[in-house]
């Protein structure tokens, strides 16, 4: 038998639209959230066309995304990327210049559209190991960061739709 794909929520469950809480920084390397962190990778790896998960959507309200390092290189190969795990994430910066462009997501597969986005952004986290890091990011990784911090603050994507397909 084919071993059944991790659960996730979809729109219209409480768990996403809350807002997820901050991850205590002593406890990152405890088992449960660690386990959080496997089960977004997992999340990405059974999912061909997936950028990405927050933890809201496998039901965990705490402040984690991972995002796959494809996000880079749209036009390669997904399985060769690295995931980079995002915990207690804060956008720090935002361009002014946005770009309407498609988005999707798992928690809402029956819904595609257009959101309107900032270029770029800056933005602070903690990895796995609890190791503070900045980075910066533009087009499509900048666009998938905005949507999964979105996931965090109990926001989906087709709430900001500005045309329905
Ligand atoms: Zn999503």
């Amino acid at each position: 038998m084919e071993k059944e794909k991790t659960k996730i929520y979809q729109k219209g469950e409480k768990v996403l639209n809350q807002k997820a809480r901050e991850v205590p920084l002593d406890k990152i390397g405890e088992k449960k959230f660690q386990d959080i962190i496997k089960k977004l990778e997992r999340v990405i790896f059974e999912n061909d066309e997936a950028l990405a998960a927050a933890a809201p959507q496998v039901g965990d309200p705490w402040r984690i995304f991972a995002v796959s390092e494809w996000a880079l290189h749209p036009n390669e190969k997904k399985a060769d990327f690295k995931n980079i795990v995002f915990i207690n994430p804060k956008i720090t910066k935002t361009s002014k210049e946005t770009s309407l462009a498609p988005e999707s997501c798992l928690s809402a597969p029956q819904y595609y559209g257009n959101v309107k986005r900032a270029q770029k952004v800056k933005v602070e986290a903690y990895d796995e190991n609890g190791e503070k890091f900045r980075r910066g990011a533009s087009g499509l990784l900048a666009q998938v960061i905005q949507h999964e911090t979105d996931h965090l603050d109990g926001i989906l994507f087709v709430d900001k739709l500005k045309s329905k397909s």
